[in-house]
């Protein structure tokens, strides 16, 4: 099994030699995924020099490793947030989370990135009775308000969409998407380099101290001066900035990809060729590689553990979903790291006068291509970014210095509040 991401035989992570770091540049940006590289090229389009620090190879945080779905929901429903903060606020929020889908496509159409970017919908299952009311509930909500379509299918539904004995039941979102995250990443780094964008892998920055009307960025291969900073670590988040550290919950995410399938195997168990998701705090997710032949599963998120032992985990749970791979090894095991948050939420802000964007809870691909965005425009033109999620406090909890120790804790506590079982 290996250990790199099935993304990365496609699109191996840039070979990208370490050059000297020039004394200074308008805007330094630290971390090189979808947040750091898409505000670096808008704001060089807007004429700013821009410089992209990575304390690993560029892109080999969570914007390479992730599943490539490419949807428009939060960790709070659109129900969730009816009930707690009304019903305007809810609007405005999954308003928001729609901009942060179409940012995705606009990215691949903007910078003309092959990366397999397909609206093919996503199946939420449901396992139990109580759950499939409430996904039933949770989307004639947002189609009344919001306008999503969706298709319920009860059990006798089913088969046509999913060869897994495990569902009773799901909704059919027709209008979500799907993208190679690996050929994503590597079109955004082409389109960078393509516009004289420094990307500095490599190279992490160890202190940023404020000086004149700007910032001092201390890194292993030296300083630089610059007017603006950004924080785009979200996941890999290290002491840099010790306030934002103490607001993140980094988590491990883990997943697998099989060996290719006997020829009308995957046919018979994702007939339909979507996404799908359960519908499980702690989800599970899968779907078919972009060429089609084996099936990706990431599940098992928060646990703490090594990519071997995990693989063999997961593929005791996916054997679970689908009896029919009892004899199908997988090709591939890995993980990288995403970011909660203690509100649930993503942030968006400054501290200190350095911009962050952070805390995806899961949602990164949209939420990073469209923060990314938002981010260049904050700093092109203060003031003119309207956004939900901009400079709301950020909470965090007495003595949390970003030590995650509780996470599994806590994955494990809603499993048993859900009554998630697990098969491995
Ligand atoms: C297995 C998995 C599955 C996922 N599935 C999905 C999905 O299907 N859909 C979805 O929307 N989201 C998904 N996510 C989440 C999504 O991938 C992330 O939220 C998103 O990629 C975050 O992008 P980013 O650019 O903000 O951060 P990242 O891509 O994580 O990049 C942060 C970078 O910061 C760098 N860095 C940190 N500290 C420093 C420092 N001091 N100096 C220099 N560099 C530093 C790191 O090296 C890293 O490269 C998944 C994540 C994982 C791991």
């Amino acid at each position: 099994m290996k250990t790199d991401p099935y993304w990365w035989e496609a699109a191996p992570r840039p070979q990208i030699a370490t050059a000297d770091l020039p004394q200074k540049a308008d805007v330094v940006i630290i971390g090189s995924g979808y947040t750091g590289l898409i505000a670096a090229l808008k704001l060089t389009q807007a004429g700013r020099h821009v410089l992209v620090l990575d304390s690993g190879l560029i892109g080999s945080g969570a914007s390479s490793r992730n599943s490539g779905f490419v949807g428009r929901t939060l960790k709070y429903s659109f129900g969730d947030l009816v009930n707690g903060k009304g019903l305007p606020h809810a609007i405005a929020t999954y308003q928001e989370m729609q901009v942060a889908f179409r940012a995705v496509a606009d990215t691949v159409s903007e910078y003309s990135i092959d990366c397999g970017f397909r609206v093919h919908g996503r199946l939420v299952l449901a396992e139990t009775p109580a759950q499939f009311d409430d996904v039933k509930r949770e989307y004639e909500l947002r189609q009344t308000h919001l306008g999503s379509p969706f298709e319920i299918l009860d059990k006798q539904a089913l088969p046509r969409e999913i060869g897994s004995p495990r569902y009773i039941g799901g909704v059919v979102l027709p209008d979500l998407a799907s993208i190679h995250p690996g050929l994503y990443h590597q079109g955004l780094v082409k389109a960078a380099l393509g516009l004289g964008i420094a990307l500095h892998p490599l190279t992490r920055a160890t202190k940023i101290v404020r000086q004149d009307e700007g910032f001092v960025v201390a890194t292993e291969r030296g300083q630089i001066a610059a007017r603006e900073v950004i924080l785009a670590t979200n996941g890999y988040t290290d002491g840099l900035v010790p306030w934002l550290r103490r607001r993140l919950i980094p988590f491990d995410a883990w997943q697998v990809a099989t060996e290719p399938l006997p020829a009308g195997l995957i046919d018979q168990l994702l007939p339909k060729d979507r996404t799908y998701i359960d519908s499980y705090m702690n989800i599970d997710a899968i779907r078919r590689s972009p060429d089609g032949t084996r099936i990706l599963y990431c599940g098992k998120t928060g646990e703490r553990s090594d990519q071997q032992t995990m693989g063999k985990r997961l593929l005791g749970e996916l054997r679970a979903v689908f009896p029919d791979l009892k004899d199908v090894a997988l090709s591939h095991s890995w993980t990288g790291r995403c970011a909660a948050t203690f509100d649930l939420l993503p942030h968006l802000g400054q501290h200190e006068g350095m911009h962050y964007a952070v805390g995806y809870c899961f949602a990164g691909l949209p939420m990073g291509s469209h923060f990314g965005r938002l981010l260049a425009q904050r700093i092109l033109a203060p003031g003119s970014v309207k956004s939900v999620f901009a400079d709301q406090p950020f909470p965090t909890v007495p003595l949390y210095q970003g030590n995650n120790w509780f996470v599994p804790w806590m994955m494990r506590f809603y499993d048993w509040k859900e009554g998630k079982k697990h098969a491995a």
